[in-house]
């Protein structure tokens, strides 16, 4: 649910330099859990309700703040209490958010427009990774695109959720394109259910002119390829016991910008292992940003 109950906009805008610029959404989950759906018209009773802070570009940002990136967010949230909480969560977290102008409009994420982007250029252009995904309109993640590649920023662009008939250009505007299985089979017709189907599939969306393409399998880790050595490589993920693998994706996403960000020389291959074994931390833990791991939680050869 975007946090918009009342008609309000926020945007923020980063102070100093970060170094892992998100542009995307800010999501409050409202979470009921139940033994199964209610029929049209019935009220059953839920066990546990919650409230979590979601969204893919938050996530991915809350991520790559907690392994000790400089972030930014953004975004646009409601002038409501979701809002309101949302922007607190994302302090808390060391996000930078800048200044808030406020101004009545309805709605949130979908409002965040082209020329909030302009403005968020200098932004973007002095991060060493700009992120963005499609839960923010494909118009404002495509300027998002744009200006960080004039900029020589590295592109992390993850296609979710994915569209069929996505604009070419978001392909050639990628330095990495990163999906899971199913919006790489929305993306390319085919199925992807295994490794091997996933370098099919990887090599498709190379092809569409990305730089590198990867594209994470859930308990089977990942499936890498790039431009300089068009070949799939199947990067297998830690064997752990999954409680709850909401985010994870995010998480992976997340990580894998603060590593390109913070260790550029490690091989795309070092980084996806590493990204891969964080995400397996967060499919431990119950939640979305909640199961995400802090740095001090996790292994130094990390890092
Ligand atoms: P999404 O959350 O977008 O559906 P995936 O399910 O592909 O994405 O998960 C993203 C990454 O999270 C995987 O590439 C892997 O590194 C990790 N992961 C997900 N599920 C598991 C699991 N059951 N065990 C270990 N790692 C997992």
């Amino acid at each position: 649910m975007a946090a918009s109950g009342e008609p309000g906009r926020q945007w923020q805008e980063e102070v100093a330099a970060a170094a892992v610029v998100v542009v995307g959404s800010c999501m409050t989950d409202l979470v009921s859990l139940t033994s199964r759906l209610p029929k049209t018209g019935e009220t059953i009773h839920g066990h546990k309700f919650f409230i979590g802070f979601g969204g893919k570009g938050a996530n991915q940002c809350v991520q790559a703040a907690r392994l000790g990136a400089k972030t930014s967010m953004v975004c646009k949230v409601g002038k409501d209490s979701f809002g309101n909480d949302y922007i607190e969560n994302l302090k808390q977290n060391g996000i930078s958010t800048g200044q808030n102008i406020i101004v009545i409009v309805a709605g949130a994420n979908l409002l965040l427009n082209t020329e909030d982007l302009r403005e968020a250029a200098s932004a973007i252009s002095r991060a060493k990774v700009m992120i963005c995904q499609l839960e923010v309109t494909p118009a404002a993640s495509l300027e998002a695109l744009r200006i960080a590649h004039s900029s020589g920023v590295k592109t992390l662009f993850n296609p979710a959720p994915a569209i069929a008939d996505l604009d070419p250009q978001f392909y050639t505007l990628s330095d990495v394109f990163c999906c899971n299985e199913s919006e790489a089979e929305i993306l390319t017709s085919l199925e992807v259910s295994s490794p091997s189907d996933a370098g099919k599939a990887a090599l498709v969306l190379m092809e569409r002119g990305c730089q590198v393409v990867i594209i994470t399998l859930g308990a089977e880790g990942c499936v890498m390829m790039s431009q300089k050595e068009p070949v799939p490589k199947h990067i297998p993920t830690e064997n752990v016991k999954a409680v709850d693998t909401t985010g994870a994706g995010d998480s992976f996403v997340g990580a894998l910008a603060f590593y390109l960000a913070y260790y550029p020389n490690l091989s795309l291959e070092e980084m996806l292992k590493r990204s891969n074994f964080i995400a397996a931390v967060s499919v431990q833990a119950i939640g979305t940003q909640s199961s995400y791991p802090y740095k001090k939680d996790l292994p130094l050869d990390l890092f």
